[in-house]
């Protein structure tokens, strides 16, 4: 069954954001960072095994995975370079440009349609329907993980856009793993007035609109809106079919339905962001009315722990942990969560310390932002904290684990971290930061001038041409 849609061009401005997925993919193919692989691959394990092989190299096309006539993407933002370059800004300034599209969101602007519901079925059979991939080894079974749920405030009406994992339980039930968010607080509004929540899903949304998802922002604060805010310009929305949700028009697949009041079906496991499995529970289930897609639509999957995964949930809290601290403490120039920290657990900071002490500060207070975050590292303006070697080295030199270190016990944490007793475990501050009444060379970091001028091309012989040992025999 197809519906009249207006075209609505996935329209990118010259250097500008790009507002659309399939430019996103021109981009990426026109740049060598797209993989096309050949017609047919497994959607059991084979599409995840080569996707995460490609990991941070090239994102990944699989068409006819299985033979399902609609292709399956993944590895869209697999590092921060192409995150910025998505969003038209320096990698410097992903960051805080982030963080002003929090600060001045846009409203989106509603259309009457919109590609998404080009195709409708009513008679939902998910398997049949989409491609889902089953990732790893004791996953429970086919998930899909890059869907955008959008659910409203059943008081307020203000929506809230989050990525929930989504087990496939039957042809038209997904499990959704909700944990104590946005969604869940909507959830428990809805069954406390003993009625199903409204969701929908959309899969295959242009870059803004993902990394969006994932901002770190209070209840009734409508992710879209900082979409729009990224783009530009207001996102095109379209009203659901069977429900008040307004979702992006150019989405590639969306699923609307009802989060059961009351239900309780068992989820997982499931192969998380810190590499191990989420397990096996009893979690709420959506009861699935329609589907509908563009006419030839994308699916998009995020395979867990690759960069993709991580950096999104990473860069936009990084944003809001910059944004917390330098309200308190203006000498922090700068924060990352490590990639071997998970882009969760793992904090660098990089501050300009100006009062002794005031490094400890900075630890507490970056244990209290985010529940997170485990094990914090402050660090002088001298160390790169993208580079997880320099942190290693200020730590291995200009720290002592009977002065420079904070401990806080049984604290909140990350419940899928298994070192934790259902989350609750131990938090590490480490201040590797030089005392300010550091006398002479004591701290002063080696340094042979010219180092970074050197121009390799013109002071050495590329060419072979040249034996070593000519020179001993010359003049
Ligand atoms: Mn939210």
């Amino acid at each position: 069954m197809t519906a009249p849609a207006t075209a609505q061009p996935d329209s990118s401005g010259p250097g500008g954001p790009f507002t659309g997925l399939r430019e996103w993919l021109d981009r990426l193919q026109a740049s060598g960072r797209l993989a096309v692989a050949k017609p047919g691959i497994s959607l059991e394990f084979e599409l995840a095994a080569a996707a995460k092989r490609m990991d941070g190299q090239a994102a990944t096309f699989f068409p006819k995975p299985s033979g399902h006539p609609i292709p399956v993407i993944s590895g869209l933002l697999s590092n921060r370079r192409w995150m910025a370059e998505a969003l038209a800004v320096e990698e410097t300034e992903l960051l805080r440009h982030f963080q002003e599209a929090v600060a001045s969101p846009l409203p989106w602007r509603e259309q009457a349609s919109g590609p998404v519901h080009e195709v409708v079925h009513r008679d939902v059979d998910l398997a049949k329907l989409l491609p889902l991939p089953v990732h790893n080894e004791r996953d429970s079974g086919p998930y899909i993980t890059a869907g955008l749920l959008i659910a409203r405030n059943p008081r307020t009406g203000v929506q809230n856009v989050t990525i929930h994992r989504l087990q496939l339980n039957a042809k038209d039930r997904l499990g959704v793993l909700m944990l104590p968010r946005h969604t869940m607080e909507f959830y428990r509004m809805a069954t406390d007035a003993a009625e199903d929540l409204p969701v929908t899903i959309v899969i295959g949304v242009d870059p803004a609109t993902l990394l969006s998802s994932q901002a770190i922002v209070p209840l009734d604060f409508d992710e879209l809106t900082i979409a729009g805010a990224l783009h530009g310009k207001p996102l095109d929305v379209v009203r659901s079919l069977t429900n008040e949700i307004r979702v992006p028009a150019n989405a590639e697949i969306s699923i609307e339905g009802r989060i059961l009041a009351g239900v309780m079906e068992p989820e997982g496991p499931f192969g998380e962001f810190p590499q191990y499995y989420g397990e096996r529970a009893d979690q709420q289930v959506i009861k699935v009315e329609v589907v509908t897609h563009r006419s030839r639509p994308i699916f998009h999957t995020i395979v867990g722990g690759v960069g993709e995964h991580l950096l999104l949930g990473g860069i936009p809290r990084e944003a809001t942990l910059l944004a917390i601290l330098q309200r308190a403490f203006p000498g922090v120039r700068d924060v990352h969560l490590s990639r071997g920290g998970v882009c969760r657990y793992h904090l660098y900071v990089q501050f300009d310390k100006k009062q002794d002490g005031e490094a400890k500060n900075v630890i507490v207070a970056a244990l209290g932002a985010h529940y997170d975050i485990k094990h914090v590292y402050v660090v002088d303006r001298d160390v790169n904290i993208h580079d997880p070697a320099e942190v290693e080295w200020a730590v291995a030199t200009r720290f002592q684990g009977d002065r420079d270190l904070v401990i806080v016990n049984e604290a909140q944490g990350s419940k899928l971290d298994p070192s934790t007793r259902a989350g609750v475990g131990t938090k590490l501050g480490f201040d590797a930061t030089v005392p300010l009444n550091a006398r002479g060379m004591r701290f002063e970091r080696i340094r042979v001038p010219g180092e970074a001028d050197v121009d390799l091309d013109t002071l050495f012989e590329r060419a072979a041409s040249t034996s070593w040992r000519w020179h001993l025999e010359a003049d």
